[in-house]
């Protein structure tokens, strides 16, 4: 019997697998055999590896819906013929797909490990080596009993692995780019790799693994600050094909009091719009009975998004509108953790 696992190794793009172009000087993806040709390390590690690559491959900047529903769709068909799932993305907006992919793989009992880069995989420094051959070892990884150690959609980057729809990216300098402020990282990687078995999510034995690649994107994410316009606000607020709106707050999900923004907030509610309320802090969450401030939100008919990142409550208002949802349907679910999103 060849108990050897699996891991399908899906490229996408990004930094890992750039090269300086020598006409502009600019960085531009590589294909992967490119990218393979520089981690040999591969051949001696004792999985089966195989790959799938986006063609062209592309800067992360240019990460769509429609992208991450091809990612959907390739783990989908090669679900039962993989032990866990590798994807090779760009930094910029990997924490975007990875809470994306969190809500569109319902049901996921395999670990899937996005990781990329700060420097190309052909650079002397490059951090690419190693977090490529950890995510590896990460989604191969099992417990005594034969089960994935890390069920769910992950982020792997220096050293640490952390939930994907926690992630953020953090730093565009430093090789341990990303952030979790709210949730404790779900492995380290040292000389051994600690697994904090208490956050990773036990995943329910009996329910079946269901893909979902619809999303709605008419949503949309607005910082507030000290200044901002109300026709700015009024404008958004009134657009007819906006379904979402995700109000990035002051500290635990204070606003100001102007009637402006109130009268906004409750015609945007009262037209069927779903308004979320997250903090523009990095750490900690929305409790909007704590000032006056908050709570004239609540009572205007915002919904908390507790301490959720903007990249995962947007693309959960994607997600649940993708659904065919009503708006009440998706402001319950908004506040109910549904991929260990969200601390209650
Ligand atoms: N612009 C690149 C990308 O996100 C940056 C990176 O990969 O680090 O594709």
């Amino acid at each position: 019997m060849n108990l050897q696992r699996r891991i399908l190794l899906i490229y996408t793009g990004g930094t890992i697998g750039m090269i300086k172009s020598p006409e502009t000087g600019t960085l531009e993806p590589l294909d992967f055999d490119n990218v393979r040709q520089h981690v040999p390390e591969l051949r001696e590690l004792d999985y089966e590896i195989r790959s799938i690559q986006f063609r062209p491959p592309i800067d992360s900047s240019d990460m769509r819906p429609v992208h991450w529903a091809r990612l959907v769709n390739i783990i989908a068909e090669w679900y039962n013929h993989f032990d866990g799932f590798v994807i090779l993305h760009g930094t910029d907006t990997m924490a975007y797909t990875a809470s994306a992919l969190s809500f569109m793989l319902e049901g996921l009992q395999k670990p899937v490990v996005l990781t990329g880069s700060q420097l190309p995989i052909g650079v002397l420094r490059t951090d690419g080596k190693e977090n490529l051959i950890s995510a590896i070892e990460l989604a191969a990884a099992q417990d005594e009993q034969g089960h994935a150690m890390v069920p769910e959609v992950c982020v792997y980057f220096g050293s640490t692995l952390l939930r994907g729809n926690r992630s953020t990216k953090a730093s565009a300098e430093r090789f341990d780019a990303f952030c979790s402020y709210n949730c404790p990282p779900l492995a380290t990687v040292g000389i051994n790799i600690n697994f904090n078995r208490k956050v990773i999510l036990t995943p329910e034995a009996d329910k079946p693994f269901a893909p979902h690649t619809e999303l709605d994107n008419s949503v949309i994410a607005i910082t507030l600050f000290p200044g901002i316009r109300p026709q700015v606000i009024e404008h958004v607020f009134e657009m007819p094909d906006l379904r979402g709106i995700v109000l990035r707050t002051y500290g635990s999900g204070n606003a100001p009091q102007q009637p402006w923004l109130l009268n906004a907030i409750t015609g945007a509610t009262e037209s069927g719009k779903v308004v979320v309320n997250i903090t523009q802090c990095d750490a900690g969450a929305v409790e909007m009975g704590l000032y006056e401030t908050g709570n004239q939100l609540l009572k205007a008919g915002v919904v908390s998004g507790g301490d959720m990142t903007v990249e995962c409550a947007v693309t959960k208002l994607m997600y649940l509108f993708g659904q065919g949802l009503e708006a009440d349907d998706v402001r319950r679910l908004m506040t109910t953790p549904l991929a260990g999103e969200l601390t209650t």
